[in-house]
């Protein structure tokens, strides 16, 4: 099935990408821009277009993803350092895919904005 959602096409495999992570929830990839030394994304398979649209429902996948977060972190070898987890919402928040996504940001020394 094809839509013009990139990262629902990431989750049918419409599109092939290098997987970090994957579950019945969640994966995780790479950011084709990175903006750090690390730079991953933690993406739910079900579409949700903004953080706006998330409900108390989707406690246990926004619980999943942090925990998904964390371990790739650790895996990266950021843990301890420290990182950031970050939401973009909507234009102004600098949202450029509206399928929500998680940014695991490491690796350098991050300023307040970025
Ligand atoms: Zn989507």
């Amino acid at each position: 099935m094809t839509t013009d959602c990139l990262f629902c096409n990431m989750v049918s495999g419409e599109m092939a990408v290098e997987k970090l992570h994957d579950d019945d929830l969640c994966f995780a990839i790479r950011d084709i821009n990175p903006r750090a030394p690390v730079h991953l994304l933690v993406i739910p398979k079900i579409h949700i277009a903004t953080m706006r649209d998330v409900q108390e429902e989707h406690g246990p996948l926004l619980g999943r993803m942090t925990a998904v977060a964390n371990r790739l972190a650790e895996a990266e070898g950021i843990s301890e350092r420290g990182y950031r987890l970050t939401f973009n919402v909507g234009d102004e928040g600098g949202q450029t895919v509206y399928h929500i996504h998680l940014h695991v940001l490491g690796g350098r020394q991050l300023g307040a904005e970025g």
